[in-house]
């Protein structure tokens, strides 16, 4: 006899998306409410990549100069059914320090922040996270990541694992790396994301097989020890990936254990 297993129709909500303004997504704020409606979400928060005062990186996120517009499209994405959140992901660097906490929290309004980290200072220069290979990269990653959290503007922090994109084995300085990662996670109470988008991007191989970008299993079975929680978000980048690898990275959550929060509002 088949026995058919019948899953509740989950809400799930997603804090982690894209539009076109960063050069490397698809669709605008409304696109990605109308995505939400059709999926039942209940909270939506969207979280371009954040321009930067210096147009530092402009080539993955908007430069200043679109920022009215971006906060303008909330305004006219508003509906009735669903709860629009107006975010950015960022990028600490103590020089944004004001323009985080005095424009974007204060002026504008921003409902949330996400901290991010995808450079990190090696020898003087900003290398991105697939360049991390060394327990000195390693822990270069944990001291922003963990600067970051410090801050207190970021209502949670993407893809922490973010490290495995450059570092492939699992061994004791990923290790060490996760440790001190958690340990300010679960002093400071800040939630850590389950990355759907790591979930969809190539494998990359290891002397164990081959396995996501991110979320690193070794990471999150840490995080089992832990008193943390964590969000799963699907990181899109394109309308239709609105709840994209949602459920895949919520069983991550179950198999471990962690404690899920779908809500980042205070
Ligand atoms: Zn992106
Ligand atoms: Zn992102």
């Amino acid at each position: 006899m088949v026995i058919k297993i019948i899953y509740p129709l989950l809400h799930m909500n997603n804090f982690h998306t894209h539009t076109w303004r960063c050069k490397h997504a698809t669709g605008t704020v409304k696109d990605y409410v109308d995505a939400a409606v059709k999926n039942k979400m209940k909270i939506l928060g969207m979280s371009d990549h954040t321009p930067l005062p210096d147009n530092r990186w402009s080539h993955v996120r908007m430069d200043m100069s679109e920022l009215d517009a971006y906060v303008e499209e909330f305004k006219e994405a508003k509906t009735e059914e669903l709860i629009l959140l107006k975010g950015l992901e960022c990028e600490w660097d103590p020089i944004y320090e004001n323009f985080y906490r005095d424009e974007l929290l204060g002026e504008r309004n921003f409902d949330f922040l996400v901290g991010s980290v995808h450079y990190i200072k090696n020898s003087g220069d900003w290398g991105y996270l697939s360049e991390i290979r060394t327990a000195k990269h390693l822990a270069n990653y944990a001291e922003i990541l963990i600067t970051t959290m410090r801050t207190g503007l970021f209502s949670f922090i993407a893809h922490p694992d973010g490290f495995g994109a450059g570092y492939k084995e699992w061994d004791s300085n990923t290790e060490a790396c996760s440790i001190d990662i958690l340990t300010a996670a679960e002093e400071l109470s800040i939630p850590l994301e389950i990355n759907g988008y790591g979930l969809r991007k190539n494998k990359i191989s290891t002397s164990e097989g081959d396995r996501s970008v991110y979320p690193l299993l070794k990471f999150w079975e840490l995080a089992s020890g832990f008193n943390i929680t964590a969000i799963c978000n699907s990181d899109a980048h394109r309308p239709e990936d609105i709840s994209a690898s949602i459920k895949e990275s919520k069983e991550i959550a179950d198999r471990f254990n962690i404690k899920l929060i779908d809500d980042i509002r205070i």
